[in-house]
């Protein structure tokens, strides 16, 4: 066990009413810091009160963005265990995105080990109706006082606790998206494959308009000829034409998305037919025409599973499997979402015990 100097709050907080939870507005008890300088590495390790912080005005993360995030969950399973989904896996993708914005690299035990402590001290907020979570948000930021253009040489991880809501309060259903053609969200060579708020940031205005026009999110098309499909910006997505799950192929651009490697492994593992590869959005409008489109839905973290009752792209409007939940949609949420909360056998090793109650 990696050393962690634990300080613990004075006074501890209750968890509300777990219909009242919403999303990412309630934290618990504590966080976990840890600090980097050139020259001596991370270091101080530890585990504080949940407050606020202190970073100089000047710090270079407010000016140049050099951060980075993670999303993950941990579940109270029916046998009273607390689990979290994949937190390997969150974790090697969050030294990725360090990679790529030029943040040193964490070492990984440490950071689960401090997951693990903080989740066991504060596991009473963990809630436990169907559907609700502790989602766990990891994130680093340059601290630098300095106003200058460089990679920082200091820096602070963090990782906090939101005990949420059920994603789907008022019920699993489709939602309408629009296919952006005039913004584009990342480009080969670019920040796409990161989990960084640059990318966030260069999303908002599309999501602003296409909010206005009443849908819920937009779809991404390759930056360069806008006629490749990339993913939703939360979430990755996937095609169900003849029967073939198709989802468009890493290409570096994309997020390599923790719920998009669960939905393949489960659909092969079901003797589907599975495709990673380049697909076109004229490729799904002809599949739609021809009556080939089965269904459409996004993967990722906060939703698990989101079917797409209704693309528009160019002011065509196609509704998808008549608005309605598809089968292999419904298949997959319900069979993951078992695995997360601990109903079904997790053959696939992927839930991680942190505590128990
Ligand atoms: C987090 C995220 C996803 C979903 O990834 P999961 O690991 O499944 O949660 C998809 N796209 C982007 C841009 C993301 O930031």
């Amino acid at each position: 066990m990696t050393d962690i100097a634990v300080t613990l709050a004075d006074k501890r907080g209750t968890l509300p009413p777990e219909d009242k939870l919403g999303f990412g507005k309630i934290f618990t008890d504590h966080m976990f810091v840890m600090d980097y300088a050139t020259g001596k590495g991370w270091h101080n390790a530890r585990i504080v009160p949940y407050g606020q912080i202190e970073i100089s005005p000047a710090a270079m993360v407010l000016h140049y963005g050099q951060a980075i995030f993670e999303g993950m969950k941990a579940f109270r399973t029916a046998d009273n265990r607390i689990v979290v989904y994949r937190p390997l896996d969150h974790l090697n993708r969050f030294n990725h995105s360090a990679d790529i914005l030029s943040i040193p690299q964490m070492d990984v035990n440490v950071l689960h080990d401090g997951l693990k402590k903080l989740i066991e001290i504060d596991k009473e907020w963990v809630p436990k109706s169907l559907g609700t979570s502790l989602y766990i948000r990891p994130f680093v930021i340059s601290t630098d006082p300095f106003v200058g253009v460089k990679v920082a040489d200091q820096y602070t991880v963090f990782i906090i606790l939101s005990p949420v809501g059920a994603y789907y309060a008022s019920g699993f259903k489709p939602v309408a998206i629009k296919v952006e053609e005039h913004f584009v969200r990342a480009v080969k060579g670019g920040l796409g494959e990161a989990k960084t708020p640059a990318n966030y940031a260069a999303s908002l205005k599309a999501a602003e308009v296409a909010k206005k026009e009443g849908y819920t999110q937009v779809l991404w098309l390759d930056a360069l000829e806008q006629k490749y499909i990339e993913e939703v910006g939360t979430m990755n997505i996937f095609f169900k034409i003849d029967n073939e799950i198709i989802t468009p192929a890493l290409n570096g651009s994309i997020l390599n998305g923790i719920t998009r490697r669960s939905v393949l492994a489960v659909a092969k593992d079901w003797g589907m037919k599975v495709s990673e590869r380049r697909i076109s959005i004229e490729e799904v409008y002809e599949a739609h025409e021809q009556g080939r489109l089965q269904e459409v839905f996004g993967s990722g973290t906060a939703a698990v599973i989101s079917p797409v009752g209704e693309l528009s792209w160019k002011g065509r409007k196609i509704t998808i499997n008549n608005n309605e939940i598809g089968e292999t949609s419904q298949k997959l949420f319900d069979y993951i979402t078992d695995i997360q909360q601990g109903r079904v056998a997790d053959k696939f090793g992927w839930t991680g015990e942190m505590a128990k109650l």
